[in-house]
């Protein structure tokens, strides 16, 4: 059985002080609690010493939104993976607004994959069509063409070592979730991508979140799928109340 992961990606929203109470707030309605699911935030960069200080001791995870691939030396303004290792588990990469804002290619995302694992944090691997893409009938050439890129020449010993997002880029922040038999359909194709590329026994225990418009209201449908694993929580997230609702929605759908 995979433990779903619910993960919090607060994107470039909070002062470090907004990001420290926020945090406050999730513990006080029940995060790191027991719900039989994963539970990560992801804040901004600046707050991730401050929210890993906080949540010491509990089972919460944390998680950055971005890296560089190399380790150190001349790159102003980067973060590296050997900085996040002292702070995070998880990394997210390849976020659909990485890719299409600051024109991140599958090739850039593959690099940071790389350098993630080698440093010893869990990459939460982001995909997804955009909507003309969708239109087009394009959606599974997409898909499984940004998963393959993504992870060429990635050594995997186990499925835990990545987890996947499927989101579809018109999904998020939109208020427009894909509907959750489209998702599980998208997320099965992941799998057998994954598959093809590791062998069952590492698709079957890969992770693969959905992303894209997830609240209360939505959540127990798509986490009652099959493939569906989790949550990756944009806009949902900074509302204490609706990510600890989510959270104890999937625990409910996969318990
Ligand atoms: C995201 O940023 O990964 C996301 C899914 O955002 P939202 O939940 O706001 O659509």
């Amino acid at each position: 059985m995979r433990t779903p992961i619910i993960a919090g990606n607060w994107k470039m929203n909070t002062t470090l002080e907004e990001a420290k109470a926020l945090v406050r707030e999730l513990m006080a309605k029940g995060l790191g609690q027991d719900a039989g699911v994963e539970q990560v935030v992801c804040p901004p960069f600046i707050s991730l010493s401050a929210v890993a200080e906080l949540l010491w001791g509990t089972p919460v995870k944390v998680g950055a939104q971005n890296m560089y691939s190399e380790s150190k030396g001349a790159y102003t303004g980067e973060v590296s993976p050997l900085m996040l290792s002292e702070l995070c588990q998880y990394v997210i990469l390849g976020h659909s607004e990485r890719r299409h804002i600051f024109g991140e290619s599958n090739q850039v995302v593959n690099a940071k994959v790389k350098a993630a694992l080698h440093t010893g944090l869990t990459p939460i691997l982001c995909v997804g069509e955009r909507l003309e893409e969708r239109e087009a009938n394009r959606t599974q050439e997409v898909v499984v063409g940004q998963v393959q890129k993504s992870l060429e020449g990635v050594t995997l010993a186990t499925g835990k070592g990545i987890v996947i997002a499927y989101e579809p880029v018109w999904a998020i922040g939109t208020g427009l979730a894909a509907t959750a038999g489209d998702a599980n359909q998208v997320i099965g194709l992941i799998r057998d991508t994954v598959a093809h590329i590791y062998g069952d026994s590492i698709a079957v225990e890969m992770r693969i979140q959905y992303g894209g418009s997830v609240t209360p209201a939505n959540a127990t449908e798509l986490m009652a799928q099959r493939d569906i694993d989790g949550a990756l929580v944009g806009g949902a997230s900074l509302k204490a109340e609706d990510f600890m609702e989510i959270v104890r929605l999937a625990g409910r759908a996969k318990g």
